[in-house]
């Protein structure tokens, strides 16, 4: 059968688990040059039993501004049929335009908007939990379900692969995709009807999560906060400036070496700030808090934990005077 759903995880033979694309990207990445792309089969084991390929799209490409904004997603092969249980395939769902008869006009508009994104999350969880036991349970929590059973999410070993569940993640890189995508390919509108689930913090519309370091207010962080600007390195570790001033006040972004070492992933941090040279900025995306200079001059964004960070590189750097279009 073919699939009627965005694929938003699929299983990677190489490094043999599931991962989302934005997970695949940083492995890739992470890797040492010349890096091998990967082969992906669907995260259904039945079909995976059968070979069943899904590609992955643009995940060996860095995250960067760019006018033409593609995300990063698996899409389906077209030389492979899934099997019937395959949680992708959805013949309730395949004709998107035919409502069903219990939902509302709203439900319908803005089920019409999430189709538009290849990975819409509902649900963002910035607190690490079970996490920090393993890098192996770090790579894999990407796609693991919340095991905490609510009214709504029952656990996932008695959900039926089919019934439509919420997409989940800890993965503030993957909300950052997410949110850019809806940016760049979203009307104004459309964009303010897609909200977000913070457990502990409760719904909260997506652009709102999300605040551009100028307008960052003390002691008010439960957000995304996110400039651009240039980076400083020390060592392994890096300062980075924000162009935009905080009321006034300069905003930088510290992490050090130590941090860098302790971190799973701090290769890829390394490899998307070594083309410092060939870009005209960097823009971080940090889940922090807001600390004041002792002379008040300056605020620092503080993260303690480096997978609240997310770096996407600016645009090229013109080549001998030429505005890279
Ligand atoms: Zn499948």
């Amino acid at each position: 059968m073919k699939t009627s759903k965005s694929i938003t995880r699929a299983f990677c033979v190489e490094l043999q688990q599931e991962l989302s694309i934005v997970a695949a990207r940083r492995e890739y990445f992470s890797q040492e040059p010349p890096r091998a792309r990967f082969n992906f089969l669907c995260s259904t084991e039945a079909c995976r039993a059968q070979g069943v390929k899904i590609t992955g799209v643009r995940y060996d490409v860095r995250p960067q501004e760019n006018p033409t904004f593609v995300a990063a997603h698996f899409r389906a092969n077209p030389n492979y049929e899934h099997h019937a249980d395959c949680e992708w395939v959805d013949e309730s769902e395949a004709d998107a335009d035919n409502p069903s008869a219990s939902e509302t006009l709203a439900e319908t508009t803005l089920r019409k908007v999430k189709r538009k994104l290849d990975d819409y999350i509902d649900v963002f969880d910035p607190a690490p939990k079970e996490r920090a036991k393993s890098d192996a349970s770090t790579a894999k929590s990407d796609k693991t379900p919340d095991h905490q059973p609510t009214a709504s999410t029952p656990a996932p070993d008695a959900v039926n692969s089919k019934e439509p569940r919420e997409t989940r993640t800890h993965n503030l890189e993957r909300l950052v995709d997410s949110f850019r995508q809806a940016q760049a390919q979203l009307t104004k509108e459309e964009f303010a009807l897609l909200t977000l689930r913070i457990p502990g913090q409760g719904e909260v519309s997506l652009r709102a999560y999300f605040r551009h370091i100028k307008f960052a207010q003390l002691g008010d962080e439960r957000r995304v906060l996110y400039g651009g600007g240039l980076v400083e390195r020390y060592g392994t570790g890096f300062k980075f400036k924000f162009f935009d001033r905080l009321q006034g006040r300069l905003a930088t972004l510290y992490v050090s070496p130590a941090q860098m070492k302790a971190y799973r992933s701090s290769r890829y941090i390394s490899e998307l700030l070594s083309h410092a040279d060939e870009v005209r900025f960097f823009t971080v995306f940090a889940l922090g808090t807001l600390k004041a200079s002792p002379s008040g001059k300056s605020v620092s964004v503080e993260i303690d934990d480096l997978r609240h960070l997310a770096i996407v590189l600016g645009p090229p750097k013109a080549v001998d005077g030429i505005e890279p279009t």
